[in-house]
């Protein structure tokens, strides 16, 4: 298998993102070119066996159409993933999905090498090559979503940890004893800048004073379906209450990374995720905050970007896949 692919030209890899309610997936070239590209609904509840077999139906309709050979398949999956035996051994977001074996369902019927990874790595990893063009040695990603994960690139290589997992940016503590996460405990970094942590925040200063809220609360009159794109079209607009929320939120972001830039004295910090559309509003503190501190070199170096990339995860994926089958 190995040697008749090393004799054909148009070699790829698929990528999945498998997140909580859809699933990314393409094939990409090892060059970045994306050959094809979809996304399916999860279906969470269907179970891990449906999904796999979902993600090789796919995947056979685009070999069997042509036009590229199979090099691998990396899978991305939101939890506390065994890299080394291609599970998933927790996850509060794909539940029941805990256990399942996906390299061995998904490699038996594609035929390929599959590796499996934490979302969070797979998307840092994606950005280190798409944004970052592999060029700065030391990178500490940070996805803002609805949870906030994190991946370590360094020396130039993927960072795990002892467990493979390493880099859970977003359940540092900022604020002991602050606001409830969605992991159980209190004041960690994603309670403050996971979107459901952002809107939390928002609900409380509208509360406190509705008459700052006048621009937010015309763009999105039920509370309830508050969204940070609403934040920042708001504060775009001079309202006073969401940009109370962005310097708040993005006061916990700066303190969650500056510890992160103290430990490990990063080229780039690479913000990615939806949360990251908030732009200068959710920079604008952090780069303050970094300003402000004592240890020069570090801070000085560690120069916070955010990633236009939406497809980084899936692609960051392929990536693994077609590094790790080489
Ligand atoms: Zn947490």
């Amino acid at each position: 298998m190995a040697k008749r692919l090393k004799r054909t030209r148009a070699k790829a890899a698929v990528g999945v993102d498998a997140g909580g309610t859809y699933t990314k997936i393409g094939v990409v070239t090892p060059d970045g070119r994306v050959l094809r590209e979809a996304q399916i609904p999860a279906e969470v509840q269907a179970g891990p066996e449906a999904f796999a077999g979902r993600v090789a139906g796919l995947v056979e309709s685009w070999t069997a159409a042509g036009g590229f050979a199979l090099a691998g398949l990396g899978l991305g999956l939101a939890g506390d993933v065994d890299s080394e035996r291609g599970r998933l051994r927790f996850t509060p977001n794909l539940r029941g999905w805990d256990g399942f074996d996906f390299r061995k369902a998904l490699g038996r019927r594609l035929g390929c090498r599959v590796a499996v990874e934490n979302d969070a790595n797979v998307a840092v990893w994606g950005g280190f090559i798409m944004e970052l063009k592999r060029k700065p040695r030391n990178v500490v990603g940070v996805t803002l979503g609805t949870g906030v994960g994190g991946g370590l690139v360094c020396e130039g290589s993927l960072y795990r940890g002892s467990t493979g997992s390493a880099g859970e940016i977003g359940h540092n503590v900022v604020e002991p004893g602050g606001e409830l996460c969605h992991c159980g405990r209190r004041g960690c970094l994603e309670a403050y800048v996971g979107s459901y942590g952002i809107v939390r925040l928002a609900r409380r200063v509208v509360e406190k004073d509705p008459a700052r809220a006048r621009i937010l609360t015309a763009l999105c009159p039920e509370l309830d379906r508050l969204e940070p794109r609403h934040l920042s079209q708001a504060a775009d607009q001079g309202d006073e209450a969401a940009k109370e929320v962005w310097a708040l939120a993005g006061g916990y972001l700066a303190i969650g990374l500056a510890n992160v830039v103290l430990l490990l004295n990063p080229d780039v910090i690479l913000i990615l995720g939806g949360v990251s559309r908030a732009g200068r509003w959710i920079l604008d503190p952090v780069e303050k905050h970094f300003a402000a501190q004592p240890f020069r070199t570090a801070f000085a170096r560690a120069r916070v970007k955010l990633a236009a990339a939406t497809r980084a995860g899936w692609i960051g994926a392929a990536m693994l896949a077609m590094e790790n089958a080489a």
